[in-house]
């Protein structure tokens, strides 16, 4: 639904920098890390201070526009779903920086920052954070979706560990914790960019300066023993453990190392927070399988960054998602069935532990209930890539509809869906009453 606008566009240009339709770098600016993503907004804003997202914001209110906030755009391809006629897109990738305060464990990261900044600066301090994956993903847009870290098995989802965060609302800037504005707080931890931008958090961080991480990797032909015993094991793992298992595909690159390129393999990483021996012990039953190659040992922290060698650019790409149960010989007979060519990878990341516990103090989104997160992703560099790439990936999720349970986890899940899949059924309804109508997220409320 379009709103009509109220006053020339031009006019958010006295706010901060702004791009338009037919502005020579409209299409720069439009453009998210995922590019695969086709989001046509009426305007992109480029704030480079909290002055400005609270200028901007006032003033696409006043125009009449609805306000999209984005950090990087790794989760845009939802948001590209939405018709943007009427929204303003402000981007954050100008307003960064991170302040660790070593004593108290914290960091103060703004609204754009990248969580290979975080960890760099934590890192001399002996500390790390919940971050995921990836090097480039923003903290904003992954820990307001609730965040599944390779620590997360033993700390939880990395929505718990934001102490604060400053939002610009539709009422202008608020800051929000356990003490101020506790129930935005709340909602702002799982709810994310329907409820304001976010132009800084405050974080706790882990006093972790080295840790027990690494991949095993085989080729595929091997996916069906190695996917049956990683399951097996998974079911005992300690919450020490957080590891995932990929059945990846490479096509022929030469910028690809040779271990990769041109290859179909089966790949599990991740890390084991324990001391040498015990993690030893602890991978000792996936060791015997005897994978290929072998890279657990202990790393500095900032390396985890590196373990799931994700695109280190931007990417297009099309994926699908859910969580799943308890799985059996014949779940795993169903998925490696059904991973066929297409797809760059299908993941199963191992949840529980800590990730099932809500803490007390948590937000809307506190916990993920379900035993794995499956998530299937292709590269999709043309339009008709991706419609072969979605389907690809949706029939290995349609595969495993016998073990999929109901709830889905925000920052998995790649197209347009039910966002009360996301919360319990309270905390949904006390989220959906809280959502301001002028924010747009790439997952409504
Ligand atoms: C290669 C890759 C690896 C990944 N690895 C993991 C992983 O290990 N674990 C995991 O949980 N997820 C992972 N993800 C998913 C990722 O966490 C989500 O896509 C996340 O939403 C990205 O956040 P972003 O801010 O970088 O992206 P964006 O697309 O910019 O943000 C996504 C949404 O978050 C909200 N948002 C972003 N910034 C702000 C802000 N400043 N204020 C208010 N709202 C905001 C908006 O609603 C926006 O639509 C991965 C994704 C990719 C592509």
């Amino acid at each position: 639904m379009t709103t009509p606008l109220t006053r020339p566009l031009d006019a958010l240009r006295d706010a901060c920098p702004v791009v338009l339709p037919g502005d020579e770098t409209y299409d720069a600016a439009r453009l998210p890390w995922n590019v695969a993503a086709d989001l046509r907004p009426a305007a992109v804003a480029l704030p480079t201070s909290t002055e400005e997202v609270v200028a901007v914001v006032r003033a696409a209110a006043e125009a009449g526009l609805r306000v999209a906030p984005q950090s990087t755009g790794h989760g845009a391809a939802a948001l590209a779903e939405r018709d943007l006629s009427d929204v303003l897109l402000v981007k954050l990738s100008g307003l960064t920086g991170v302040t660790v305060d070593a004593a108290a464990r914290t960091a103060r990261v703004l609204g754009g920052t990248l969580w290979q900044d975080v960890v760099a600066a934590a890192a001399p301090h002996g500390l790390t954070a919940l971050h995921g994956s990836a090097p480039d993903v923003a903290v904003a847009g992954y820990v307001l979706g609730g965040g599944l870290s390779f620590y997360g098995r033993q700390h939880g989802v990395a929505a718990s560990s934001v102490r604060a965060v400053e939002v610009v609302t539709s009422s202008g800037l608020v800051r929000a914790s356990a003490a101020e504005n506790p129930d935005l707080f709340w909602a702002v931890r799982g709810g994310g960019g329907n409820l304001g931008v976010v132009v800084a958090i405050e974080l706790d961080l882990l006093p972790v300066a080295d840790v027990y991480a690494g991949m095993l990797l085989w080729d595929r032909s091997h996916a069906p023993a190695v996917t049956r015993a990683w399951v097996e094991w998974s079911r005992s793992a300690p919450e020490s453990a957080s590891t995932s298992l990929r059945v990846m595909s490479f096509p022929p690159l030469p910028e690809l190392p040779p271990f990769l390129s041109g290859r179909d393999l089966v790949i599990i990483d991740g890390a084991v927070l324990e001391d040498d021996a015990t993690a030893e012990e602890v991978l000792a039953p996936l060791r015997a399988l005897a994978p290929e190659m072998d890279t657990f040992a202990r790393i500095p922290a900032a390396g985890l960054l590196a373990v799931h060698m994700d695109p280190p650019a931007p990417t297009p790409a099309v994926g699908d998602h859910s969580v799943l149960g308890p799985l059996d010989d014949d779940a795993v007979d169903a998925f490696l069935a059904s991973v066929g060519p297409g797809l760059m990878f299908a993941e199963l990341r191992h949840l529980g532990g800590a990730f099932a516990r809500p803490p007390a103090t948590g937000g809307a989104l506190a916990s993920i209930p379900g035993d794995y997160a499956l998530l299937c992703v292709a590269v999709a560099p043309t339009p008709q890539a991706a419609v072969a790439g979605k389907a690809a990936a949706f029939g290995v999720v349609r595969a495993m509809s016998r073990w999929s349970r109901t709830n889905l986890v925000p920052t998995f899940t790649e197209t347009r869906s039910d966002a009360s899949r996301f919360y319990d059924g309270d905390d949904w309804a006390r989220l959906a009453r809280m959502q301001d109508p002028l924010f747009v997220a790439n997952h409504g409320l």
